[in-house]
């Protein structure tokens, strides 16, 4: 085996963070796993110091130089301002591709889908994880969705170079596109298009609502599922439930210039300093980064080091079954069980072999959208009022413009007049959808600042606008409900 020792940075991280890495650390080093390793600080500690990040500056350019990151859960301190380590790292990193395997390994660990094998593929950058929301009104909050087409290729071509890479037969896609057309619409879009530049591997698209009850039920009918951040951050945790639990599962942010490998729990607070966590979470995020900086063999040997602890029965309390475990263990002597299993193979559990594939190629260069027509056809403005639409449009009417028409005004996404639906509960926040008086016309700012003047000379308290834009004739928005 390589004798090159490969640079990766560890962070101890808080609660149960050192007991468990240092058992990672005891196992990657009776494998001889070939590592240089820089230990870094983050968490509680950094945070203490008025770090708001959690992470130092020193620590990015570490990280940044050795390009593969083993993290500890930490602790994230609530309220004061403080921000998210792990989203912080993903976002600030680029590490666009989450993968979590959730593998069930019964009958030594207790599950309803003794047959699982999933591997959850999310995107990491985008969605409502760019936290960008607004107080609109005294009433209404907004947050914004946000998908574009280059991060929906690099998430979707990753998932099926993972799938290559893997040996595995079928991706999934999950997305709400009934619902999110335009959002949705383009992530499942981009997966059709992606799909076919990989004709061997199966590919299918699931309504996330009803795919994640499937997935639930029968995760046996799935292979590599991709999706958008959000729903890949709730259903990733669901599947690693089911196969048997939480703990024992670990994930991979991948990106192009950085990687960053952890457990999916959290820093049990309370079981720190017991000696009694799990450290099989941190393991499998340790694996992944084994195979991510090109040490597969090293990552196979300690896969079945610790399959073959796991169905001899050496658990863990959060695993310990009477009937089914033969000794239980607290996090030191665990380790000591895998490494000293080094080099044995499990006996019913499925092999681990990581033998032919390295690292998934990443930096495929995404399609760049030119030559396409944008003409503005009109303008959204959202108006704070919490009159009646009748009053609402009474004062509307005292903003005349001849190159815009009033179309619509909508409240919670519901058309409220010109028709009126007199069931419709309307908030504070009134959508007043103004077009193009000259059908085809392109407006320009020019047009729209003068029409918001306007708003602001009969004094229409307006607080958004968003630009009705249409591309090569397609209207870049939705239509409200009922709106023609
Ligand atoms: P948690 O995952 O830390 O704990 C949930 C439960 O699972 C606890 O009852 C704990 O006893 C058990 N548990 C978790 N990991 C275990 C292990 N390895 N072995 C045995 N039992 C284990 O979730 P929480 O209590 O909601 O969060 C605690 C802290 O962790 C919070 O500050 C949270 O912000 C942070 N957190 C960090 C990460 C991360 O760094 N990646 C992820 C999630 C939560």
């Amino acid at each position: 085996m390589g004798q090159k020792l490969i640079p990766i940075t560890v962070a101890e991280g808080d609660g149960i963070g050192p007991e468990i890495m240092q058992a990672v650390l005891h196992i990657l080093s009776a494998a001889k796993a070939p590592l240089d390793i820089t230990t870094v600080e983050i968490g509680e500690k950094v945070y203490q110091k008025g770090e708001k990040t959690g992470i130092s500056p020193e620590t990015w350019d570490i990280i940044r130089k050795t390009k593969a990151f083993l993290k500890a859960p930490i602790t994230t301190p609530q309220g004061g301002g403080f921000k998210s380590l792990n989203v912080t790292v993903r976002t600030s990193l680029g590490l666009y591709a989450n993968v979590r395997p959730c593998v069930s390994y019964s009958p030594f660990v207790q599950t309803k889908h003794p047959k699982m094998d999933v591997v959850i593929v999310r995107e990491n950058e985008e969605d409502l994880y760019t936290g960008i929301e607004y107080r609109q009104t005294l009433d209404t909050y907004h947050a914004l969705k946000i998908i574009t087409r280059p991060g929906c290729e690099k998430i979707i071509r990753y998932a099926f170079e993972y799938a290559l890479a893997n040996k595995r037969k079928k991706v999934t896609c999950f997305t709400k596109d009934n619902i999110l057309k335009l959002t949705d619409g383009l992530f499942h879009k981009v997966f059709e298009e992606i799909a076919q530049e990989y004709p061997s591997i199966e590919n299918e698209h699931w309504i996330i609502d009803i795919g994640a009850a499937k997935m639930a039920d029968t995760p046996e009918a799935f292979d590599v599922i991709v999706m958008p951040n959000l729903y890949g951050d709730i259903l990733s945790d669901v599947a690693a439930q089911i196969a048997g639990s939480v703990g024992l599962a670990g994930s991979a942010n991948i990106g192009e210039h950085a990687a960053m490998f952890e457990a999916i729990h959290g820093s049990a607070p309370r079981r720190a300093g017991k000696n009694m966590a799990n450290p099989s979470g941190l393991l499998m995020g340790a694996i992944l980064m084994l195979v991510h900086v090109g040490l597969p063999d090293f990552a196979t040997l300690v896969h079945n080091a610790w399959l073959t602890t796991l169905e001899q029965g050496i658990h863990t309390y959060d695993i310990y079954k009477e009937n089914i475990s033969k000794q239980l263990v607290g996090t030191k002597e665990f380790a000591e069980a895998v490494a000293q299993r080094i080099g044995q193979k499990p006996k019913i559990l499925k092999e681990a072999s990581y033998g032919e594939f390295n690292a998934i190629l990443t930096q495929k260069h995404e399609s760049k959208q030119t030559g396409i027509h944008k003409t503005t056809q009109g303008i959204d403005i959202f108006v704070d009022s919490n009159q009646e639409v009748e009053e609402l449009e009474k004062k509307l009417t005292k903003v005349q413009d001849p190159d815009f028409k009033l179309s619509m005004i909508s409240n919670r996404g519901v058309r409220v007049w010109p028709v009126k639906m007199p069931e419709t509960a309307c908030s504070d926040s009134w959508r007043c959808r103004y077009i193009a008086s000259k059908k085809g016309s392109n407006l320009s700012h020019h047009q729209i600042a003068r029409l918001l003047q306007k708003f602001a000379d009969a004094q229409i308290d307006f607080v958004k606008t968003e630009h009705l834009c249409s591309f090569d004739g397609s209207p870049g928005y939705t239509l409200a409900q009922d709106e023609q």
